[in-house]
């Protein structure tokens, strides 16, 4: 692979997959690359040749990566600059590198509110803005349903020549568990809440936090919903469940007894044990119910 000139080696190579997604499998990354801040990766890409095969990781829970040697150039915002969290009134700025989870405990102790439904996402920023992940805002509420689009003002990416762009909301394509934010680095993003009283935040957060527990597989590694909902009709999870197919084992990998769209790893699964069982799903489904079923999941190869 021939990769740009960093001041120093900042290459890592045959990096675990397994060690940075939320399924715990997947084979090697050939590069990973860790950059030190938004100007070394401004160069970097600048100076990436167009063939080489680029793939930026967040937190890695809504991957599942191929078992095998992985021939791209992961990309993973983990330095100081793409961590930052600031609070000015009711805007937010927020490096893309930086965990859902830790976005929520710096906004817990602020009346700010709005944000409730991320709680319990296991991802990052960025991850949760390509993704437009969304949840309810209070779990006993469907009218409640958010997703990032609906907290993001503006966006700062990086595209595959290393320009640095700023993005507003309305330059850019959000839909289902989809944005055109896909096509660059997201460095960092501006998120607008709403002033309300902490307390009642807090409370509402932790009874998603408790409904979560209560609903989804969280005892084995997953990547959460592994389908997307079919548009206009019953869940995934119901569908799958309807066809008898909860408990069902491929070498490591089983559809969640307690959730049917959770494909869990419950014993070392390999990624073509999960594939495998994948397949079987989406043909029962389809035969039962002429419905197919696509993976939410991101297939990485
Ligand atoms: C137990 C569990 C529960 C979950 N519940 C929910 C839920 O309620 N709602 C929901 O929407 N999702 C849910 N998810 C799925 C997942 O957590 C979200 O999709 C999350 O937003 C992914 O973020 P990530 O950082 O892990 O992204 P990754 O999985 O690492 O990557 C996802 C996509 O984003 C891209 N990407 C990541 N960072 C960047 C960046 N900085 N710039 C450009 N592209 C980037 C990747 O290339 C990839 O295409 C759940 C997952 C688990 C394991």
């Amino acid at each position: 692979m021939n990769l740009p000139k960093l001041s120093k080696n900042r290459y890592k190579t045959k990096e675990l997959l397994r060690d940075h997604t939320t399924f715990k499998i997947g084979g090697q990354a050939q590069v990973w690359y860790e950059p030190k801040d938004k100007e070394e990766l401004s160069r970097f890409l600048k100076y990436a040749d167009d063939s080489l095969l680029l793939f930026v990781i967040g937190s890695g829970s809504n991957l599942l990566a191929k078992d095998g040697l992985i021939k791209k150039v992961f990309i993973h915002l983990n330095t100081p600059d793409f961590l930052d969290i600031k609070i000015s009134g009711t805007k937010i700025s927020a490096g893309a590198g930086a965990k859902i989870g830790r976005l929520i405990s710096v906004l817990n102790s602020k009346d700010l509110g709005g944000y409730e439904f991320l709680a319990g996402i296991p991802g990052t920023v960025g991850g949760a803005l390509v993704m437009n992940a969304g949840a309810k805002n209070d779990h006993r509420d469907a009218s409640s349903y958010r997703e990032m689009k609906d907290i993001v003002l503006s966006v700062e990416v990086l595209d595959r020549h290393g320009r640095l762009l700023k993005l507003k909301k309305d330059e850019i394509e959000f839909s289902y568990r989809n944005s055109s934010l896909k096509a660059y680095v997201i460095v960092s993003a501006e998120l607008e809440l709403f002033r309300a009283d902490k307390k009642s935040v807090q409370e509402r957060i932790k009874n998603n936090l408790i409904n979560r527990m209560g609903c989804q597989d969280w005892q084995y590694p997953s990547a959460g919903s592994f389908f997307r909902n079919p548009e206009g009709v019953v869940a995934a999870g119901k569908l799958i469940d309807l066809c008898g197919l909860k408990g069902l084992v491929v070498g490591g990998a089983k559809v969640s007894d307690k959730h049917a769209n959770f494909i869990v790893n419950v014993r070392g699964a390999k990624s073509r044990d999960v594939l495998k069982l994948m397949e079987i799903v989406k043909k029962t489904v389809y035969n039962r119910f002429k419905i197919e079923l696509n993976p939410e999941v991101e297939i990485v190869s």
